[in-house]
């Protein structure tokens, strides 16, 4: 069974109880002896690793019997931009979602945004179409094919976070994020691909910036919290 693994927690002397994401939801199970060094599961339980696991049921709870690593978490680990994105990235998944259904339908999306990250240089990029389409699956998705006010197509000049949408010029008050046709473009891109087109067109960091910061905020006063890695990835 493929899961992500979202908490780890010591256990007695040497095990491990960890909680993990899978196509189903939640699972909790126990890794017996993964603290010691000689552990067939030892250097293979990281935060946020993609892994395949095989569990047993024990009358304690699921017991860990065996488990291989699905991303190359080394390629990640050599790279410091790439382990504030993971973190980033896992933050966000923790935070948003918290029942088995979401988790479920997010599935396929976080796993391909980690299989993904160790094989592109553009982590903005990766880290904005993850958030963009993680709004969508969990149904936050914005509007993006006329104004979000007043409906009409035409004489788009920003984006209302507060309504989830694209603003007209007539719409446009204190609360529009104002922004170039390019920005535009790519708000309506985020909002159109799926999660298995992550990687089709990648942005520059350089045109993503303000959007990513200001979608980050969003997120943050959205489900009350502060994305600790945020500060970090530009
Ligand atoms: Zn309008």
């Amino acid at each position: 069974m493929e899961a992500i693994i979202i908490r780890l927690t010591s256990y007695k002397e040497k095990d491990y109880i960890v909680n993990a994401f899978t196509s189903e939801g939640q699972v909790t199970f126990r890794a017996s002896g993964a603290l010691n060094v000689k552990s067939q599961f030892a250097g293979k339980l990281f935060l946020y690793a993609l892994v395949d696991i095989e569990l047993k049921e024990t009358k304690a709870g699921f017991s860990l019997v065996s488990i291989k690593n699905l991303n190359y978490i080394a390629k990640i680990f050599t790279d410091y931009q790439k382990i504030i994105t993971l973190n980033l990235i896992g933050e966000i998944m923790i935070r948003t979602l918290k029942d088995d259904d979401s988790i479920s339908e997010a599935f396929p999306l976080l796993k391909n945004t980690l299989l993904g990250l160790p094989n592109t240089s553009k982590l903005l990029s990766l880290s904005y179409l993850f958030i963009t389409n993680l709004l969508r699956v969990i149904g936050l998705g914005f509007v993006i094919d006329r104004c979000v006010n007043c409906g009409v197509k035409d004489d788009i000049v920003g984006v209302s976070f507060y309504d989830g949408g694209l603003i007209c010029k007539n719409c446009r008050n204190t609360d529009t994020m104002v922004l170039n046709e390019q920005q535009i473009k790519i708000i309506r891109y985020g909002f159109m691909i799926n999660e298995t087109q992550l990687f089709r067109h990648e942005f520059t960091d350089e045109e993503l910036k303000d959007i990513l910061k200001r979608f980050i905020v969003y997120l943050e006063e959205t489900y009350n919290f502060k994305i600790v890695s945020s500060e970090l990835i530009y």
